[in-house]
């Protein structure tokens, strides 16, 4: 018998089966298995289930609906009955096969309202035990007002038919209202499972500790450390995003990624490794970073699926000498479990999928990381860099997410091999800077002057783009208001910025002996100095009360706020780090400046990192030149550390800047004047000779090529030194030796400041250079920076450097009126139809511009006639590449008007442009008019064979042309092979 007949038949025996109980819950469980089979509709639902109507009316209103529905309709309602009322006899015998018919359907699912379809009869049960927190979390997020949630909580309905109320609003609320139950459910019921498995609910005694863990997180992350010396800012009110990139090119991969994104999936390179590194400059955000994923961690507002995250500090792991196990590690530097250790340690290790790692600040750990020591037993001691090497690489707990943070240079090959990915963060884009100002200032009228001031000063501006130079910035306001436009150009002048600022603030000495700031607070720059020095040279970022009375710091140093006590939880004894790594650069280099005891070597040591072909090797000569021999006794059998160099340079970067002349006042009763000019000379020499040494290093051009120059690690580093010493002199000397045609500066993470420096020093080239500075983050900003120096550029590469119109609007302003410049590329970038009106003017009024190459931008066709305008106009464009726009049709038959005539166009790209036969046949007249031209690209576009004809037609006149590229396009493979045999320069 069929089974709709079934249906017909056993009417009342269903019937029965469905109402007899008096309660709506099996009818109501039957129509959300077939809700969630699709076999209903939800129209369907709403005429099955009127509210206020007899409970046997829904019911047979059902039954027809399903009768008229068909066979197979009738056959799930069988099994679904059957699911929901498994006791009852001698209804739906035939039905059984159905049942499996039910299972695979559930299986699939999509968005996640169609999750709360598909998954209908599970979410009801799994929601009705915890309605009111899947209320306040929608109530939260704003898709549920007050009087939604009474409306679902209504007391004539059961737990369950809540839950179905429930889902139906958050139906009518859309995907991102579905999205905040289906997690609430996942938090709640079964972390990082899919929501089809078991309830699952971790063993009481690991929620408990989870409590604590996540309180203690919350505790430690609730405020921002660089503000422990002034006033505490709570994170909430500060953070700020930064700009988070993928390392490597990702194709489903555009603009900045989220927090989320640090530990998801998406850019993974390798899936076999757990660990994802996020790297970015000293200040570049990364401690924040981390600090904010931790604090929305512990409030269960990201990273739900993590159950325990275990944050470390690799600068506070430096203070552990003894041989630790993991569990040693996790519970006594981060957690101590009030009981049960052993059994919680087992939890962590049979669900890594449940938990987070986070070591902060891999640069500043002691030891250089190696894979050469494996660790695979989770209860062997190990010194805490091998425990900490064998959890990266995955010896030790294989499947823990963790996040590392690092500078650049400290991550070598070695330690990238063992990452899943890795992150670029890139500071604050200037809509942060905007906002962090807004943040950092309650009263908008500073904001608001703050952020005129620096828009005044570009220099400043660019500098802003490293959050901790915006926290400066910000701090001393009133400094920067005060002194007058333009006066604070370089990194220097920010730190004494924030010296002066911290001294006037805090020193309760008034100044009554007629001092300048300096000289009244001179001995407290000495104490600080020499601490700051002596850990840089012992890669010790963190100062027991031993260390500071060494080095003669006192109770009123320690109050001006330049330190703050260290947060380490492992040990009672109180400790103290300055409030930045860069900070205690600083002082570093006033100690290096200032203090009488410097060696006359140290300087000429200090510049000398660079030139070393290893890194490590030359911050060991550094260092064993620095120690003491008790110290370097102390040190041998540790290896010095190629992750030293950044602080060195940094270092040094800041001794340039006090030498700078323009500070020469501030010392002069601080320091004998001959001792101060003769350090000064020993810069200006390492700077000169290290720059000598660059230049010898470039290789001999091959005959007919140009002469070029790829910058290595450490040229842009001289270059920001030369620009802190502001000394046009400097800078002229060292570029009166640069010979060459082209320099190249790729993917050398130059960003706004480094344009600054850049510009500053190359304007004194003594011949025109063609610049690349491809794939780094120049910005509008970074462009602007770079106008200083475009007199000198023959061409300028940037492609894939975040520039806009903006950008545009201004390097071009400029542009015109520099007779070298004649050739940019901008592949890349996110540029409109916007910025085409000022390449044209730039086309229309120089008639010595040779390229333009604008590819995989947003250029349509209304930006391709705005450029026609100025080629009408042009008599010198040899290459136009236009390539992944969308200029289409009419784009490319208004370029073709203009370029028709040309007798200079000679490569022509306009692949991937959604160009179609009308396009090409426009553009055959180029083919027949311009006698200059050679290549023609038009690949990936949708031109058909009549296209095509145009082309060979017009390329029969024609010898000059040497290729047309045309793969890609509308043709069949027979009107391939055929137009190949007429004309060999197609190539298809
Ligand atoms: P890094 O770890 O890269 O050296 P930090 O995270 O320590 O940099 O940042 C230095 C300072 O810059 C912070 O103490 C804070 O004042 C500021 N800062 C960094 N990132 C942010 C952010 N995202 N929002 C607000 N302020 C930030």
């Amino acid at each position: 018998m069929f089974v709709q007949e079934l249906v017909l038949r056993q009417r009342t025996e269903i019937l029965n089966a469905l109402c007899s109980s008096g309660s709506a819950e099996h009818l109501e469980q039957v129509l959300d298995i077939l809700l969630s089979q699709g076999e209903l509709t939800w129209e369907d639902y709403q005429n099955v289930q009127v509210p206020g109507r007899a409970l046997h009316c829904n019911a047979r209103k059902l039954l027809d609906l399903v009768y008229t529905k068909g066979e197979d309709t009738c056959g799930l309602f069988f099994a679904a009955l059957k699911r929901v009322l498994p006791e009852t006899k001698g209804v739906g015998t035939l039905s059984s096969g159905c049942s499996s018919i039910l299972e695979e359907k559930e299986e699939q699912q999509n968005t996640c309202t169609e999750t709360l379809l598909t998954q209908r009869p599970s979410l009801v049960e799994k929601l009705q035990v915890c309605i009111d927190g899947a209320l306040e979390d929608l109530v939260t997020s704003g898709h549920f007002t007050s009087a939604d949630c009474d409306e679902v909580r209504l007391a004539i309905h059961t737990p369950c038919q809540q839950a179905r109320r429930l889902l139906d609003h958050v139906r009518s609320r859309g995907e991102s209202a579905a999205k905040v139950v289906l997690l609430f459910i996942q938090h709640q019921q079964e972390p990082a499972r899919p929501l089809t498995k078991d309830k699952w609910t971790p063993p009481k005694e690991v929620s408990k500790y989870q409590k604590k863990l996540s309180s203690s997180v919350s505790a430690q992350s609730c405020f921002l450390s660089t503000y422990g010396g002034t006033s505490h800012m709570s994170l909430d009110d500060i953070y700020t995003d930064g700009q988070l990139e993928l390392a490597h090119n990702c194709v489903d991969v555009h603009g900045s990624l989220g927090l989320e994104d640090i530990v998801g999936a998406l850019g993974t390179v390798n899936k076999e490794a757990d660990t994802v590194l996020v790297s970015g400059e000293a200040g570049g955000g990364k401690s924040t970073l981390l600090q904010r994923l931790h604090l929305l961690w512990a409030r269960g507002a990201a990273l739900k699926d993590f159950l325990l995250l275990f944050p470390f500090s690799c600068r506070r792991l430096n203070s552990e000498h003894r041989e630790l196990s993991l569990q040693e590690l996790l519970f006594q530097h981060c957690c101590w479990p009030d009981r049960q250790q052993e059994e919680i340690f087992q939890f962590i290790l049979d669900h890594p999928h449940l938990i987070l790692f986070t070591f902060d600040g891999l640069d500043e750990l002691k030891q250089s990381f190696t894979d050469e020591h494996r660790l695979c037993c989770p209860t062997q001691r190990a010194p805490v860099h091998i425990l900490l090497f064998n959890l990266i690489q995955g010896f030790l707990m294989k499947g823990v997410r963790k996040v590392v943070t690092s500078r650049p240079e400290a991550a070598g090959p070695v330690f990238k091999k063992h990452l899943c990915k890795e992150i670029l963060l890139k500071g604050f884009s200037p809509s942060g800077i905007d906002c962090f100002v807004r943040k950092h200032h309650s009263d908008a009228t500073v904001a608001a002057k703050v952020l005129e001031s620096l828009q005044t000063n570009t220099a400043l501006l660019g500098l802003c783009h490293s959050p901790v130079l915006c926290w400066i910035v910000s701090q001393c306001h009133k400094e920067l208001l005060g002194c007058g436009e333009g006066s604070i150009h370089t990194i220097t002048d920010v730190y004494l910025m924030i010296l002066q600022h911290f001294f006037q603030h805090q020193s309760s000495l008034k100044n009554t002996k007629g001092l300048c700031w300096l000289q009244e607070n001179l001995q407290t720059v000495l104490h600080l100095g020499k601490l700051a020095f002596d850990g840089i040279r012992a890669t010790c970022y963190i100062f027991s009360g031993t260390d500071l009375e060494t080095c003669g710091v006192t109770e009123k140093d320690i109050c001006m706020g330049f330190l703050m006590q260290s947060k380490d939880i492992s040990t009672h004894a109180q400790r103290y780090e300055f409030l930045h790594v860069t900070m205690q650069c600083f002082f570093a280099a006033l100690h290096i400046v200032l203090s009488d005891t410097t060696d006359h070597s140290t300087i000429p040591k200090l510049f000398e990192t660079q030139n070393m072909k290893q890194a490590g090797q030359s911050s060991r000569c550094f260092i064993a030149c620095l120690l003491s021999i008790d110290q370097q006794q102390r040190a041998s059998g540790e290896e010095a550390k190629a992750t030293e160099i950044p602080n060195l340079h940094i270092t040094a970067t800041f001794v340039s800047g006090l030498l700078s002349p323009r500070h020469r006042n501030l010392w002069l009763h601080c320091c004998p004047s001959a001792v101060m000019e003769k350090r000064i000379r020993q810069v200006v020499k390492c700077l000169s000779k290290g720059m000598q040494k660059h230049f010898k290093s470039i290789p001999q051009p091959v005959e007919g090529d140009k002469k070029s120059m790829h910058a290595m690690p450490g040229f842009v580093w001289l270059i920001k030194c030369i620009y802190e010493m502001q000394e046009g002199r400097i800078a002229k000397d060292a570029m009166s030796k640069l010979e060459v045609d082209h320099l190249k500066l790729t993917y050398c993470n130059i960003g706004p400041v480094e344009c600054t420096a850049l510009a500053y020093v190359l304007q004194h080239l003594r011949n025109p250079v063609g610049l690349q500075l491809d794939n780094n983050s120049v910005g509008d900003v970074g462009v602007e920076q770079l106008l200083p120096c475009m007199h000198i550029c023959n061409s300028l590469y940037l492609r894939n450097n975040n520039i806009t119109d903006e950008g545009i609007r201004k390097l071009l302003a400029k542009a015109i009126e520099c007779e070298n410049f004649k050739k940019i590329a901008l592949f890349n970038n996110n540029l409109t139809d916007a910025c085409t009106q000022h390449f044209s003017h730039l086309l229309k009024n120089k008639q010595n511009f040779v390229s333009l190459r604008l590819g995989n931008n947003n250029l349509t066709e209304e930006g391709a006639k705005q450029l026609a305008e100025g080629l009408k106009c042009n008599h010198s464009l040899q290459y136009l590449g236009l390539w992944g726009n969308k200029i289409g049709d009419a784009g490319a038959e208004a370029l073709a008007t203009a370029l028709e005539n040309s007798n200079t166009l000679v490569w022509l790209s306009l692949v991937g442009n959604g160009v179609g036969s009308a396009g090409a046949c426009a553009i055959a007249n180029i083919i027949k008019n311009c006698t200059s031209l050679e290549e023609l690209w038009l690949t990936e576009n949708c031109i058909t064979r009549s296209g095509v004809e145009r082309l060979i037609q017009e390329m029969q006149h024609n010898t000059h042309v040497k290729s047309v590229w045309l793969r890609n396009n509308d043709l069949s493979s027979e009107e391939v092979e055929e137009m190949r045999q007429r004309e060999s320069r197609l190539t298809f």
